[in-house]
């Protein structure tokens, strides 16, 4: 009896040939435990866009098949076209279950494509597993802005997830030695709703979901010049550790202190770094649902009663003011 087959969208890291995201990595590896799990079905990537042939040769070396659309229409991402694309992909391979990243791209391709296979979707997992008595797919997801964690159990194929950065660590190159099968799309040039003129790499180009230290800044942190304290801690991290990261909290950002990309929370990044420092940040559910997967979170609030000390592993009650600077001096002492 042929193999089933375990279907991974990925996607490129950034702008130009690429490299494969860091995200799409960690599927391949989910993908890979999945299917140990369960009936040793094959991992199968799925690469969409214009001109990807190199793009998809590397990832053969993560996979046993590698599904391509390449099309001039996918040039730019365009989730209407993505989506169909990804359908006639879905139809084809029939896999048991598709996993995409939660990234942008996904939030919006991943509902168009499960109401064209009329099939659910659960989004933002942080694990996925095959229960093996009924091959059901158990994906388990934060709820109520991470105060709680919820499974739901996926019957029918395709089982449709995106998982969130970091739920398991990136398959390692040359696990595989994969085949490229190329697929034909009809798309429809109206369905692409923009017309992309070109990509060109943001000023703030920052990948918060990949660091391994996060420095976070709130309310209590005023104005760009007080920022400059706490991007001196980030500096003095970064002699120590390769990804190192500013963030904050929604309140910072809706000041204009700093952009939407850095911030943290339910309507901002969800991040899973090996240590969390929450600067003048009080801990709202908001903001620590996107801070769940932090290994230890480290708080200097000047409020002993601040709800975020609740959820922390190590705690300064003092003005940032005082404390992060002594904190930089020990850090350059220590290097
Ligand atoms: P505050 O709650 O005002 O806390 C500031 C803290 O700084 C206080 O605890 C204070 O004691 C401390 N402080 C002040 N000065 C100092 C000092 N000098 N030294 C040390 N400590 C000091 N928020 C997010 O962060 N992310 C989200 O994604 C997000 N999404 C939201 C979605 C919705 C639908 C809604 C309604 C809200 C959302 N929010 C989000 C907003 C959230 O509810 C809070 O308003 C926000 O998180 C508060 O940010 P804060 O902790 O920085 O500010």
């Amino acid at each position: 009896m042929e193999r089933d087959r375990i279907l991974v969208v990925v996607q490129k890291k950034g702008i130009g040939p690429g490299r494969p995201a860091s995200i799409a990595l960690e599927n391949l590896k989910a993908a890979s435990l999945l299917s140990r799990q369960g009936s040793g079905e094959r991992v199968c990537a799925c690469v969409l866009g214009s001109g990807v042939g190199e793009f998809a040769m590397d990832i053969a070396f993560y996979a046993e098949e590698v599904y391509v659309v390449d099309h001039p229409l996918l040039g730019h991402f365009q989730a209407d076209l993505y989506a169909c694309a990804l359908e006639a992909v879905c139809r084809a391979v029939n896999p048991c279950t598709v996993l995409m990243g939660h990234r942008y791209e996904n939030s919006e391709v991943g509902p168009k494509l499960s109401c064209k296979m009329g099939r659910d979707l659960i989004t933002d997992c942080v694990k996925i597993e095959r229960e093996k008595e009924t091959g059901a797919l158990l994906c388990t997801k934060p709820i109520y802005g991470g105060n709680a964690t919820a499974v739901f159990a996926l019957h029918d194929r395709p089982q449709m997830v995106t998982i969130r950065a970091k739920a398991t660590d990136a398959l390692e190159k040359g696990t595989a030695k994969g085949v490229i099968k190329t697929l034909d799309c009809a798309l429809d040039p109206s369905m692409g709703l923009t017309e992309s003129l070109g990509l060109v790499a943001g000023e703030d180009a920052v990948d918060l979901n990949q660091a391994e230290v996060i420095v976070a800044g709130g309310r209590g942190v005023k104005t760009e010049d007080d920022f400059e304290t706490l991007k001196g801690l980030v500096a003095a991290f970064r002699r120590r550790f390769d990804k190192v990261e500013l963030g904050a909290s929604r309140a910072v950002v809706d000041a204009g202190l700093l952009p939407h990309s850095r911030q943290i929370g339910q309507t901002g990044e969800k991040v899973a770094p090996q240590l969390y420092i929450a600067i003048a940040i009080s801990g709202s559910a908001q903001h620590m649902a996107g801070v769940t997967g932090a290994k230890k979170i480290l708080t200097i609030n000047k409020d002993a009663d601040a709800a975020i000390f609740g959820a922390s592993d190590y705690g300064v009650v003092g003005k940032y003011e005082d404390i992060v600077p002594a904190f930089i001096r020990k850090l350059e002492e220590l290097s």
